[in-house]
Formats: C-alpha cells, sequence, structure tokens
C-alpha cells in the first residue's frame, strides 16, 4: 500500500492530522520516507555543496578558523547534522586537512536515513565517521557543527487566524475521499495559543517545534561546559517570520504537497529571527542571520574561484556558473540565510562582518 494510501486510510479511521505530523511522516516513514529510502538528493531538489565544490571547501576554512578560536583542542567534535550524500564534509576536509591534523578530529555524523548513512559513510570513508540519532548523543568536548539544508525539514506546524482566536492546520479528507488541507476547530492549549502573536492579529502562522529542540541540544552543551560554534545555513525569509512556506519538490519542480507523499521534498523557510530569539534567551551568543552570498563572499569565494580556474582553465565556465549560483540573487545568495550559534565567550566567528573578520 502506498503511503499516500495509508495516510488516508490513517487519517479515515483517527481523524485529520497536524502539518508537523504529515511532514514528520512524509520524511520520515521507516518504510515509505523520503529521506528513508535514500531520497531524490540532486534530482528533486540541488543543495550547495551540489552545485559547486566551493562551498564545502570555504565552510572547511571556516572549521579550520573556529578550531583555532576554540584554542586549537588536542581533541574536538566535528558534527555535522543532515549531511546528505556527504559531499559538503568530503569538500570541507580535502581543505581542512592541509591546515588541520586530522588525529585532532573526531567526525560525528547525526543522519536520520539510513540510506544516507550509508553514502556518507562511502564519501568519507578515510575519517572514520561516527554515526549518532541525536544531538544530544554526541559525546562531551569542544565542538564545531554544521547543518546546510537540515533545519528546513524539521516538520512545521501551521495556524490560521479565525476572528479572535487561532486554529491549527490539519490534514484530514475531501469529500472525494483524497487528502485535503483542514481547520481544526477544537480550541489550541493555552501554551500553543500563548506563543503565537496576539489579536488583532489576522493571518498565518507556521511554527517548527523542532528548532526549540536544536536549541535546548546546543545550550546543555555549553551548561557542560562544552565550548562550540554551530552553523546553520538554510532557507529563510528576510525578517518577517514564515506564514505558510510549506513547498513539495520532485525532480526540480514544484508541486501540490499533499499530491506525492514520501517521494517528495517537503521543505518550509526556516524563521531565523525565532531562532536567535529562542537561541539569545537560552544564553547562546547569535551572530548573524545573514545572506549566504554575503557570508561566502567574505570567506573568500572570489579568491578560491579564481585559483580553480587558474589550475582547470578548461572548466572556467562551469567553475564560475557555480560560483555564481551560490551568492546571485536569483540563485541561492539571498533566499539562504546563514546564522552561528556559540556558547558564550568565545571569539566571534569569521564570515560575520566586522568584528568576526
Ligand atoms: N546537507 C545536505 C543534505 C540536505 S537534505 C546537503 O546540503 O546536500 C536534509 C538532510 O537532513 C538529509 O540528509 C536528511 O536525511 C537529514 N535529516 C532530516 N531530518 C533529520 C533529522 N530529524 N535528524 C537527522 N537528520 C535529518
Amino acid at each position: 500500500m502506498s503511503l499516500k494510501d495509508r495516510l488516508i486510510r490513517q487519517i479515515r479511521m483517527d481523524g485529520p492530522i497536524p502539518v508537523s505530523a504529515y511532514m514528520q511522516t512524509c520524511l520520515h516513514d521507516p518504510s515509505d520516507g523520503y529521506y528513508a529510502n535514500g531520497a531524490g538528493l540532486g534530482r528533486d531538489f540541488i543543495t550547495a555543496p551540489e552545485t559547486s565544490q566551493m562551498f564545502g571547501e570555504l565552510v572547511g576554512l571556516w572549521m579550520v578558523a573556529q578550531w583555532q578560536a576554540l584554542g586549537s583542542p588536542e581533541r574536538f567534535k566535528l558534527v555535522e547534522i543532515g549531511g546528505g550524500r556527504g559531499t559538503l564534509m568530503a569538500d570541507a576536509l580535502r581543505v581542512a586537512k592541509r591546515f588541520l591534523p586530522m588525529e585532532r578530529l573526531q567526525l560525528i555524523l547525526i543522519e536520520a536515513s539510513a540510506e544516507l548513512r550509508r553514502i556518507q559513510s562511502a564519501a568519507l570513508v578515510g575519517f572514520d565517521p561516527q554515526f549518532v540519532d541525536a544531538l544530544t548523543a554526541v559525546p562531551d568536548g569542544p565542538t564545531i557543527l554544521i547543518g546546510n539544508e537540515f533545519l528546513d525539514c524539521l516538520p512545521a506546524r501551521q495556524f490560521v487566524r479565525e476572528g479572535d482566536v487561532w486554529r491549527e492546520r490539519v490534514v484530514g479528507l475531501d469529500a472525494a475521499g483524497g487528502l485535503a488541507f483542514g481547520i481544526d476547530r477544537s480550541d489550541l492549549s493555552a501554551e500553543d495559543a500563548g506563543a503565537l502573536p496576539p489579536a488583532p492579529f489576522s493571518g498565518e502562522a507556521e511554527v517548527q517545534p523542532g528548532l526549540e529542540g536544536v536549541v535546548d541540544g546546543l545550550s546543555a552543551r555549553a551548561e557542560n561546559s562544552d565550548p562550540f560554534y554551530a552553523l546553520f545555513l538554510d532557507y529563510g525569509p528576510d525578517a518577517d517570520s514564515p506564514k505558510d512556506s510549506l513547498r513539495a519538490y520532485k525532480d526540480g519542480e514544484q508541486l501540490h504537497p499533499l499530491a506525492l507523499p514520501g517521494s517528495s521534498d517537503l521543505t518550509v523557510d526556516v524563521d531565523f529571527t525565532r531562532l536567535s530569539k529562542l537561541a539569545r534567551d537560552s544564553g547562546l551568543t547569535v551572530s548573524g542571520p545573514l545572506s549566504q552570498g554575503t557570508f561566502l563572499g567574505a570567506l573568500g569565494l572570489q579568491a578560491r574561484l579564481d585559483t580553480l580556474i587558474k589550475s582547470h582553465p578548461d572548466k572556467a565556465d562551469a567553475l564560475f556558473a557555480g560560483a555564481q549560483k551560490l551568492v546571485a540573487p536569483d540563485g541561492m545568495g539571498t533566499r539562504f540565510k546563514v546564522i552561528c550559534l556559540a556558547s558564550e565567550g568565545l571569539p566571534a566567528p569569521i564570515g560575520f562582518g566586522k568584528a568576526g573578520g
């Protein structure tokens, strides 16, 4: 039975489910979830590391600088969360190992998908990666963490304003028995309602509860006196919080989020404003968010491009096009934002403006 038919049967029996539960099942159902069966990564959507090797290489330089900023510790954890095909980390380590003795680092990968774990192991075979299930399972010690296009797949709850109350958007069935968005008429818990903007706000809201999980996992490390820098890159609006940004992609095309559960990628915009606030409230130091174009420019994208073109003049056009796509306003340059969450008292990370260099 397809995932869609299973969802329909479950909703017919137990009633509509929150959008976040739909997203969780579509992405992570153990047999039919989008990531569980390897994902159309590189086919349904193309991420920055799959666009250009320069992305991972510059992140590799960032890692070296932050290792030094941690005081060049004898041993530290290098953690990637949601590493996809392992391309970013392979590119980053190829550069980092020129400056950073590899025996200093313990590579830890947090990855939900068994199939992607297999692909990451193969891509990073020389670096002895260790897989763990969650941030809380990363062993103690100084840490540098990277997550590219990870936060956007944390399931989102959606809310709609009706008069002076908020209601939750759900996935139910239409008259023909197909999947359809609807509204749960019951009252929200006081806690949920209290977290949303008060009347007379009108419109919609979208909240990823998993952002709290990420911040809690990081602040637990800070409380344990394990210094860290955590870099996240993802889609996000400039200042506002997302309203209804749930999108589905298959073969590079956008389609209706309910059309192909489990075989299309589902994604939402990340609320960087909320993430920053949660992190600050937990005592973490926040740098950014700023645009990916600005960040990569500050890390020396142009110089890296010049060097690569000099040594591979035959590939100049492709190299230039890849770099352009990473930073151009109509590519990934402004839609993507970069934020660094760090434990208290560390030097500012590089790439975030004057204080950080
Ligand atoms: N960073 C990669 C892949 C991005 S796709 C790149 O830039 O190419 C999202 C990745 O996050 C996939 O590897 C997916 O399996 C993983 N992922 C999604 N939700 C997760 C979760 N809750 N825990 C761990 N990994 C998760």
